[in-house]
């Protein structure tokens, strides 16, 4: 098959892979509007950190070479032509293919006024983290203030007070990650942060970012303005859609896909940010912006565009923090759970989120060396009423689990 992939992040490379792997007598052009090898944006801190380029160039930076893949760099898609099956690029050619995987991504969402001003950064790209990590070196910024107190904001924050810099976290809600994390394992999160050296402004509305001609503040909802010489967005992520708006690829938030990842188009499928596959345990559309769903979809959707008939699970929510010195790992949901089962001691904590009996999220922190078994449990939606609060103490044991799931056999 003649093959495009548009995009080179976690899910385009995976994609373009399982393409030539299964189909070698085909071809794979694989397009990105940057101008680096594939990377992994889960590992920007990690670069900036440590100046390793292992895990950044996750697949290697001869990734393309080595698969046989044709990778253009810096080559935009500004729409899809499905009668003529062509990908229109922004120096108007055309690259035609036969089957197409579209793996855009997702990119910053901030509705906020002024996110548009000059010098506002993000933290979703290699350009983006290069420029705001280049002034920090260079010794043009010495204090940040990142709107937005999720999982990006909170990896810039460790980041950045690592470089010496000082940070403050502005957010809406009152405790950090509060679409992954529950109260309790914030509080351990944020004295994490602020052992590190991070402010955390909490419960604090951003209403504006503010400066002229650059940013250089932020105005909260109380009227107050905070300047800092480096002004971040981190308010969320938003699936890279815009150059489907004339195709009748049918999109929402993200672009929507059945359980084989296949688009409403026939041969056109999609993977990864910019996917908004069903969720493993609602069963509804929605885009779970996160490293493993991107790589576990990409081959499905791949495979399926060559003519397999494989099925995808669904997404799965699944956080983890780095760079903290305390693991925490957060996987499933916190919402609506109808018991919920907690361990607690010296800064360890196990939290188990139950609906009829079965394990719909669970948060670790300290200690995560269950967190895999947890998940297994969830995944498998096992019946684990017969452990009752054994399930989160320290001796819980992972021989009497399988045991156990073997005579429920
Ligand atoms: C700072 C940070 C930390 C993160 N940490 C974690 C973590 O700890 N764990 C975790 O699971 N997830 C984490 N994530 C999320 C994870 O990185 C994403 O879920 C993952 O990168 C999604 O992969 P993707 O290939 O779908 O999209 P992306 O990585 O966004 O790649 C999109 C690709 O599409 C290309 N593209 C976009 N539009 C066009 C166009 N019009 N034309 C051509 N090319 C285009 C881009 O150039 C890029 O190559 C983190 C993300 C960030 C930013």
């Amino acid at each position: 098959m003649r093959a495009v992939v548009i995009g080179t992040g976690p899910a385009g490379i995976t994609a373009a892979e399982t393409l030539r792997r299964l189909d070698p007598s085909g071809s794979v052009v694989a397009l990105s509007s940057e101008p680096y090898a594939p990377y992994s944006p889960v590992a920007l801190a990690d670069h900036f950190l440590t100046g390793r380029d292992e895990t950044l160039y996750w697949k290697g930076e001869g990734v393309a070479e080595r698969l046989g893949i044709d990778e253009r760099r810096e080559s935009v898609v500004m729409a899809v032509d499905v009668d003529n099956r062509e990908v229109v690029l922004s120096d108007d050619s055309r690259i035609p293919f036969e089957g197409l995987v579209i793996a855009s991504g997702s990119r910053l969402h901030a509705p906020i006024e002024g996110s548009d001003l000059p010098g506002v950064f993000d933290f979703k790209s290699l350009r983006m983290a290069t420029d705001l990590v280049g002034r920090v070196h260079r010794g043009e910024a010495h204090s940040a203030l990142i709107v937005g107190n999720g999982l990006i904001g909170v990896e810039l924050s460790l980041l950045l007070v690592g470089l010496g810099v000082d940070v403050s976290i502005i957010g809406r809600r009152p405790w950090v990650m509060p679409r992954v994390l529950d109260p309790a394992t914030a509080a351990i999160a944020e004295k994490g942060l602020v052992d590190r050296g991070v402010k955390l402004l909490l419960g604090v509305e951003a209403s504006a970012f503010v400066g002229s001609p650059r940013v250089n503040g932020v105005r909260l909802a109380d009227g107050k303005i905070l300047q800092a010489d480096l002004v971040i967005a981190a308010t969320g992520v938003k699936p890279h859609v815009e150059f489907l708006k004339d195709s009748p690829i049918v999109c929402e938030w993200g672009i929507h896909v059945d359980n084989k990842m296949r688009t409403s188009v026939p041969g056109i499928v999609a993977a990864g940010d910019v996917a908004e596959a069903a969720d493993w345990l609602t069963g509804e559309r929605f885009v779970h912006a996160i490293f493993p769903n991107a790589v576990t979809q990409a081959p499905v959707a791949a495979a399926n565009l060559l003519g397999a008939n494989l099925t995808y699970d669904g997404a799965e929510a699944m956080n983890s923090l780095k760079h903290l010195g305390i693991p925490i790992v957060a996987m499933g949901t916190i919402d609506k759970p109808d018991d919920v089962l907690r361990w607690e001691s010296a800064g360890c904590l196990r939290a188990v989120y139950l609906r009829d009996g079965t394990i719909i999220g669970a948060q670790l922190a300290g200690d995560i060396r269950s967190a895999g078994v947890y998940r297994s449990l969830m995944l498998r939606r096992a019946d684990v009423t017969c452990f009752g609060r054994g399930l989160v103490e320290p001796d819980f044991n992972i021989g009497t689990v399988v045991s156990n799931a073997l005579v429920s056999r």
